[in-house]
């Protein structure tokens, strides 16, 4: 589904990305971690092209995203992106958060929108609050409104940037809770998380990143039993 050939990117002089040759295949389930500075938010906006990068190669579904002529807002419209904040339209209910975009761009008309945003936030659990402002919401379901926004698009690959980070303790579960049942659907995710207990259960596989590369990668198993990495060691025992 993702592949990256080579990529490397720099923010002036800083090497951000280096040398990342990398693949995620469909139905994969993959939670990126590392400490904090190194690239995991940039090597995930690599993937929609939110950030550019200087050389490689980055490829979604067989298709080389950097290829000439690329209608870059289509093809991101392919592409969940749930991030730390929840970004929902303060001014539109959660229904019309989760049905705009479908009408907009994908010719749905708005009884078929709503009906399909509907279905989606009965998924995650606020079809009662379909008719809310998401002022009157808290945090945790602002954020199950939000991924349910990004399904409404109906896209082949969901990308996650801590979507339980700017969280209260007591809703990181409901979302969780969300992705995990996205996961058992056979959702292709990336998901950049400290929630290591959500990437010992949901995770087929864990990259571990320190200074813009990907230094391990194993299944969760492997990763947390017996990290090989000394700096895989290290994050694994500072957050425990
Ligand atoms: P965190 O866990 O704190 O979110 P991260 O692993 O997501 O960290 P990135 O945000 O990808 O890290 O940043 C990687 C490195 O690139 C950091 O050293 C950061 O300071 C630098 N960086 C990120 N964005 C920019 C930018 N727009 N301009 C310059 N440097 C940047
Ligand atoms: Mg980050």
């Amino acid at each position: 589904m993702i592949t990256f050939d080579n990529v490397n990117k720099y923010y002036g002089e800083y090497h951000a990305l280096s040398g990342i040759n990398e693949h995620v295949a469909k139905g994969e389930v993959l939670v990126v971690c590392g400490p904090s500075g190194s690239g995991k938010s940039t090597l995930i906006r690599t993937i929609n092209r939110l950030e550019p990068i200087a050389s490689g190669r980055i490829t979604v579904a067989g298709q080389d995203i950097h290829a000439p002529g690329l209608d870059v807002n289509a093809f991101r419209s392919h592409i969940g992106f749930v991030f730390q904040q929840f970004n929902l339209f303060p001014h539109l209910s959660v229904l019309d958060n989760c049905a705009l975009a479908p009408q907009r761009l994908r010719g749905l008309s708005r009884k078929q929108a709503e009906e399909r945003a509907l279905a989606l936030l009965e998924r995650v659990g606020l079809a009662h609050k379909a008719r809310a402002m998401p002022a009157a919401l808290s945090g945790g379901q602002q954020q199950r409104v939000a991924i349910a926004r990004a399904l409404a698009m109906q896209p082949p690959l969901m990308l996650f940037d801590e979507p339980t980070s700017a969280l209260d303790p007591e809703m990181v579960g409901e979302v969780l809770q969300v992705m995990r049942g996205l996961a058992q659907g056979g959702m292709t995710m990336v998901c950049v998380t400290h929630e290591m207990g959500f990437a010992r259960e949901v995770a087929d596989r864990v990259w571990f990143m320190d200074h813009g590369q990907v230094l391990e990668r194993a299944a969760p198993e492997d990763f947390f039993a017996r990290p090989q990495h000394a700096r895989a060691q290290q994050f694994l025992s500072d957050i425990r």
